[in-house]
C-alpha cells in the first residue's frame, strides 16, 4: 500500500430522523448560551422552527444568506453577530447558508452547529468561499469546519425532487474526483465509494417518492461521506470546469456539477482506471462516465450546458480559462481535449 496522510476531521456528527430534537443538547455540549440562527430568505420557517426550540438561547435570526456569499451580507452577518452577543452559529439550509456561517467564523472563530437541508456537503469541509467584487476567493481554515453536524432527513423533505437530484450528483461529483485525488487515502476513497453507492441508490426512490423518508436518510447519509471526501482531498479537472462555468456565466451550482461530471470522469477515465472501476461499481454500471450519465438521465436531470443557460460560443473562451492556472490532474491537461469535453458537454452528448 503506498503511504498515506489522513487527518481525522473535528466535527461531531448527529445522524437520524427526527434528530434536530437533540439541538438544545448539542449547542449545550459546546458551551454556547447565545446562537444567531442563519437562513437563506426562503428557509425563514425552518430557522423560526429552530429558535423556538432553543427559545430564551437564540439571540436573533439572520435570514439573508444567498449564493456564493457576498462580502456585504458576510459583513453584515459578522456584525449581526457581534451585535447580538453571539457565542455560536446555528446554519440551517444549504451550502450558501453553510457558507454564511463559515464567513462569521472565519473572522471570530464562533463555532457552527449547521443543519445540511440539501446534499452540497459544505458542513464536511474547511473550505470558504466569498465573492468581492464578482469574483469568489476561497481557501481553506479550520476556524470554519462546523463543530457540530445534525443531520435530519426529515428536514430534507422539502428539498424539491429536481433539486434533489442535481444536489445529490453534485455530492457525487466530490467523490468521484476523491478516488482520484493526487493526496487520495484509502479512508476517504471508502467514503467515497460508499457515498456514491448510497446516493445512486436513494436518489431514484428520492424522485419517485420525495417524502420516503429512509431514502431521504440514505442521500444524506451518502452527501455527508461525499462532504467528508470534499474537506479530507484534493478536488481537480471537473471542480475546477464547474467553478469556471459557475463564475463566468453564473450558472446554477449543483446543476453545472450534474452537467459537466459524466465528461470530466471520461476525461480522466485512461489515467485513472482503479477510481473507474469503483466509480462504476458503486453505480451498478459497466462504465463510470457513461453510468453516471445513464444515472442523470434516468433521473430527468439536465445533461447540457445549453440547457442551464450557457451561451453559445464560448466554448473556447471557457477552455482557455480552464487551463490558466496549473492543478493537479491525474491526465495531462490538454487544450484540444478539453475543448471537446466542454463541446460535449454543451451540448449533452453521453460519453463513449
Ligand atoms: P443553496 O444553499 O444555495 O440552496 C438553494 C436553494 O434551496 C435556497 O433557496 C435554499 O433556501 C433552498 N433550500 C435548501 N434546502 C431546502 C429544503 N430542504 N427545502 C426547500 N428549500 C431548500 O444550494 P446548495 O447547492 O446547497 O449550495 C450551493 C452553494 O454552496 C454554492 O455557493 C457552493 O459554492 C457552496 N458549496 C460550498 C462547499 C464548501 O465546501 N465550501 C461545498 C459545497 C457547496
Amino acid at each position: 500500500m503506498n503511504e498515506f496522510i489522513y487527518t481525522s476531521p473535528a466535527s461531531r456528527v448527529v445522524f437520524g430522523a427526527g434528530s434536530l430534537r437533540h439541538l438544545e443538547r448539542e449547542i449545550d455540549l459546546i458551551g454556547a448560551r447565545r446562537a444567531l440562527v442563519l437562513s437563506t430568505p426562503e428557509q425563514r420557517a425552518s430557522a423560526e422552527q429552530v429558535a423556538a426550540m432553543i427559545g430564551d438561547r437564540c439571540a436573533g435570526i439572520f435570514d439573508r444568506a444567498v449564493m456564493h456569499v457576498p462580502i456585504e451580507t458576510a459583513r453584515e452577518a459578522r456584525e449581526a453577530a457581534r451585535q447580538a452577543q453571539a457565542d455560536c452559529a446555528i446554519a440551517i439550509g444549504g451550502g450558501s447558508t453553510t457558507g454564511l456561517g463559515k464567513a462569521i467564523a472565519l473572522e471570530s472563530s464562533l463555532p457552527i452547529v449547521a443543519i445540511p437541508t440539501t446534499y452540497a456537503g459544505s458542513e464536511m469541509t474547511p473550505i470558504y468561499g466569498i465573492t468581492e467584487a464578482g469574483l469568489k476567493k476561497t481557501g481553506r481554515d479550520p476556524r470554519v469546519l462546523p463543530r457540530t453536524v445534525i443531520y435530519d432527513p426529515e428536514l430534507t423533505v422539502g428539498l424539491p425532487a429536481q433539486l434533489s437530484v442535481t444536489s445529490g450528483i453534485n455530492a457525487m461529483a466530490h467523490a468521484a474526483e476523491g478516488l482520484y485525488a493526487q493526496d487520495a487515502n484509502p479512508i476517504m476513497s471508502l467514503f467515497a465509494e460508499e457515498g456514491i453507492r448510497a446516493l445512486a441508490q436513494g436518489l431514484p426512490k428520492v424522485l419517485a417518492n420525495p417524502h420516503d423518508i429512509d431514502a431521504r436518510g440514505q442521500c444524506l447519509y451518502g452527501a455527508w461521506l461525499c462532504g467528508a471526501v470534499l474537506g479530507n482531498v484534493g478536488m481537480a479537472l471537473h471542480h475546477k470546469l464547474c467553478h469556471t462555468l459557475g463564475g463566468t456565466y453564473n450558472l446554477p451550482h449543483a446543476e453545472t456539477h450534474t452537467v459537466v461530471l459524466p465528461h470530466a470522469l471520461a476525461y480522466n477515465a485512461p489515467d485513472a482506471p482503479e477510481a473507474m472501476r469503483r466509480i462504476a461499481k458503486a453505480l451498478g454500471a459497466d462504465d463510470a462516465a457513461g453510468g453516471m450519465y445513464d444515472l442523470a438521465a434516468r433521473l430527468g436531470a439536465p445533461l447540457s450546458l445549453r440547457e442551464i443557460g450557457m451561451p453559445a460560443g464560448e466554448i473556447d473562451r471557457c477552455a482557455d480559462i480552464a487551463l490558466q492556472n496549473a492543478y493537479a490532474n491525474p491526465r495531462p491537461l490538454q487544450r484540444d481535449a478539453i475543448r471537446a469535453l466542454l463541446d460535449d458537454a454543451y451540448h449533452g452528448r453521453r460519453p463513449a
